[in-house]
């Protein structure tokens, strides 16, 4: 858009265009392919000398108005989605790592990150050393003269780990490398990353971007030099496209996301602070409470503490599972960010299959619950809570 509106005005609004048919609401191009006028269209188009749609594996007006829409409000020059959170982490590396490069990644990641670069792009010849993200001396440390690349999310999941992005993008830039930030947790609703001095943000755009755990997409925005010209290739020739489809209900999430997010913030706060009365402030990881080593950054970098919080039981795994299965509002799955609170286990789901050593680095112990709060009624939520840990005898 040409004025400089306000957050909620681009969220609802940025990126969008009409058909002749004057639709309200955004369109949804179903199609895989556009047509030409003639053959001498088709071969501008495809020499790159004429704009315009040519196919949807990379060019869909849906999906371009996602991408437009979340680049506004990331504050970046151009977004760019993908099928997955990780389709969109892939590519990433793909386009701007090679054989020989050096990669600092933090110890506490999504453990399908922590698989693809232990897994996959080690056998690329890509170098990895995982760090403390919350020990920014660590990362220069770390850095050798092929590091291309300081790799984090904050928070971090599941151990809530709040990395300082201002300081962590100087320590790149003088290390010579780029700092890409997965804002999965945030969104830019509470947190813009580029704004702080990284390079690139992530984004798994099926937890908050979505809302209502129906679809799985990705995106990943920054400047047209990385973007454009560094991972956009990467999609053209590699695919792991966004459908319009999912990125029309992106679209309708974004229209949202900040009072989804108040809600959702507001709700974590409230479980967080009754945990931590309830369990003892130590055993409850939440970047709103005052215990945590990173409070104060995670409130002057952070405009809320977000929607999630973990937390450890006494008795490690055994209790665990029995405070999960006697919840019965939050929802067993591994999906977070959905209107609905989800309750997972770590250790056993969505990081059982990184090491035991990574997973001790990052805090993701047997005893280790993680919420996400969702939109229901807090009070039904705490109450739940109770009800749960009075079932596993910390009443
Ligand atoms: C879910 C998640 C991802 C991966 O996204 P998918 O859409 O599931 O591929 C990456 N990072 C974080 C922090 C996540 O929570």
């Amino acid at each position: 858009m040409e004025e400089d509106y306000g957050f909620e005005t681009r969220a609802i609004r940025e990126g969008i265009w009409r058909s002749d048919e004057q639709e309200h609401s955004e369109a949804l191009l179903l199609t895989s392919s556009f047509r030409f006028q003639s053959a001498e269209e088709a071969a501008a188009r495809f020499a790159g000398e004429l704009p315009g749609n040519i196919y949807s594996r990379f060019t869909n007006p849906t999906v371009r108005t996602f991408n437009e829409r979340l680049a506004s409000l990331e504050g970046g020059e151009q977004g760019l989605g993908f099928a997955s959170g990780m389709a969109a982490i892939t590519a990433t590396f793909m386009g701007l790592l090679s054989a020989g490069d050096h990669i600092v990644a933090s110890n506490s990641l999504f453990g399908a990150t922590t698989g693809l670069l232990n897994n996959v792009f080690a056998r690329f010849g890509v170098a990895i050393t995982f760090v403390d993200p919350e020990d920014s001396p660590a990362w220069t440390a770390a850095a050798t003269e092929d590091t291309r690349m300081f790799f984090l999310e904050t928070p971090s999941n599941p151990g809530m780990a709040v990395a300082d992005i201002a300081d962590l993008a100087e320590r790149a830039r003088a290390a010579g490398a780029w700092l890409v930030v997965d804002n999965c947790f945030c969104t830019p609703a509470l947190q813009r990353p580029l704004d702080l001095g990284a390079d690139l943000v992530i984004h798994s755009a099926t937890k908050y971007l979505d809302g209502q755990g129906r679809c799985v997409g990705g995106a990943v925005v920054g400047p047209e030099a990385l973007v454009g010209e560094r991972i956009f290739p990467v999609l053209r020739s590699a695919g792991a496209t966004m459908s319009p489809f999912n990125a029309w209900v992106f679209l309708k999430g974004l229209e949202t996301l900040s009072l989804r997010m108040e809600r959702h913030c507001d709700n974590a706060e409230r479980l967080a602070e009754h945990l931590a009365n309830r369990l003892g402030p130590d055993q409850v990881r939440f970047p709103g409470l005052p215990n945590h080593p990173r409070f104060e950054l995670a409130k002057r970098q952070q405009s809320r503490f977000g929607g999630l919080l973990a937390f450890d039981l006494p008795r490690g795994r055994e209790a665990a599972f029995a405070f999960i299965n006697a919840l019965a509002i939050p929802t067993i799955t591994a999906n977070l960010g959905d209107a609905k609170s989800t309750v997972t286990h770590p250790a056993s789901t969505t990081h059982a299959r990184v090491s035991q050593a990574e997973r001790d680095a990052g805090g993701v112990t047997e005893g280790l619950v993680r919420i996400s709060a969702g939109l229901e009624d807090v009070e039904d939520l705490v109450a739940d809570v109770d009800r749960a840990l009075a079932a596993i005898d910390l009443a």
